[in-house]
């Protein structure tokens, strides 16, 4: 098995970096970042996602799994104390997988110019530095709304625990295939009218948000904000693509969102 490691950077994540390397070579498994089977991130959520996005061509033939070295992640759900523990489930028994949804996000340009289409992990949000933004939400072709405010957030469900959260949407169990529209401070009155909750949408049903006042939109996917103009539609739906998880112990997702937001177990 080849294996491949993504670091945070910081000295912590880089000594653990190299520990995992060298155990897991004496154990004749293949450092290999171009073409591995398992990754392993090494630091935060945040380096999660950047091994995610690192590997998003891969996700077929690749695994992943998370260290922690900092607070609690949700992607990252090993402590630096488990490492040898760890390593030895590696070179030893074959994992299993766990998938989770992904979200396809594609951007198309007037005139036929750009079409560009990423999957997020977490979510997409589309917001602009020059004023509110204004779109025609679709849902499955049909018209839904006109959305006039801030932005808005499109999230998967292992995102629902990130920004959907702090903007009031709700925690969507990753054995749902879903996506889930949250608003950021829509302008409502008697002229601007939008549903105000957020949308869970299953697999199958699109989003189409159609620019109704020109703008140029900062379109963030994860950590990762992009500057578009000449935005013509941003499509969103549940990605044909999954992320694959090596699991070799069980973590539920409602345990994991007690200890990070309720109490953790001592409590
Ligand atoms: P960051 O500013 O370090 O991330 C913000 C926080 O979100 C960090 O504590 C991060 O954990 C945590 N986080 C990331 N994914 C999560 C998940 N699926 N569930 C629960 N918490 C999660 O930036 P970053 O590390 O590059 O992460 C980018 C993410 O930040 C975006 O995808 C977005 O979800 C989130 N974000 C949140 C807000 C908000 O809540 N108002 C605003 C902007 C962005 P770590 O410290 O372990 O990295
Ligand atoms: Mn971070």
């Amino acid at each position: 098995m080849k294996f491949a490691i993504v670091s945070k950077g910081d000295e912590r994540s880089e000594q653990i970096k190299a520990t995992i390397k060298q155990y897991l070579t004496d154990f004749q498994l293949e450092y290999d970042q171009n073409e591995p089977d398992l990754v392993i991130s090494v630091g935060g959520d945040g380096t999660f996602l950047e091994a995610f996005h690192t590997y998003v061509q891969r996700l077929k033939e690749t695994a992943f799994i998370g260290i922690h070295t900092g607070h609690l992640g949700f992607y990252a759900d090993w402590v630096p104390d488990e490492v040898e523990k760890l390593i030895i489930e590696i070179a030893k028994t074959p994992f299993q997988i766990v998938e989770y949804p992904l979200l396809e996000v594609i951007i198309r340009g007037k005139s036929g110019g750009i079409e560009d289409r990423f999957l997020a992990l977490n979510e997409a949000t589309i917001k602009t530095s020059d004023g509110s933004v204004v779109f025609d939400v679709e849902i499955k072709g049909e018209h839904f709304e006109t959305f006039r405010g801030d932005g808005l957030c499109i999230s998967t469900p292992s995102g629902s625990t990130a920004y959907n959260k702090a903007l009031g949407g709700g925690i969507i169990h990753p054995s749902i295939d879903a996506i889930q529209l949250t608003e950021m401070a829509s302008i409502n009155n008697r002229v601007f009218r939008t549903i105000g909750s957020p949308l869970i949408l299953p697999k199958h049903h699109t989003c189409l948000l159609k620019p109704v006042v020109d703008r140029s939109f900062l379109i963030a996917i994860d950590h990762f904000t992009t500057n578009y103009a000449n935005v013509k539609s941003i499509q969103c739906r549940v990605a044909e693509e999954r992320i694959r998880f090596a699991r070799f112990r069980q973590f539920p997702f409602w345990k994991r969102v007690r200890e990070s937001f309720v109490a953790d177990d001592n409590n």
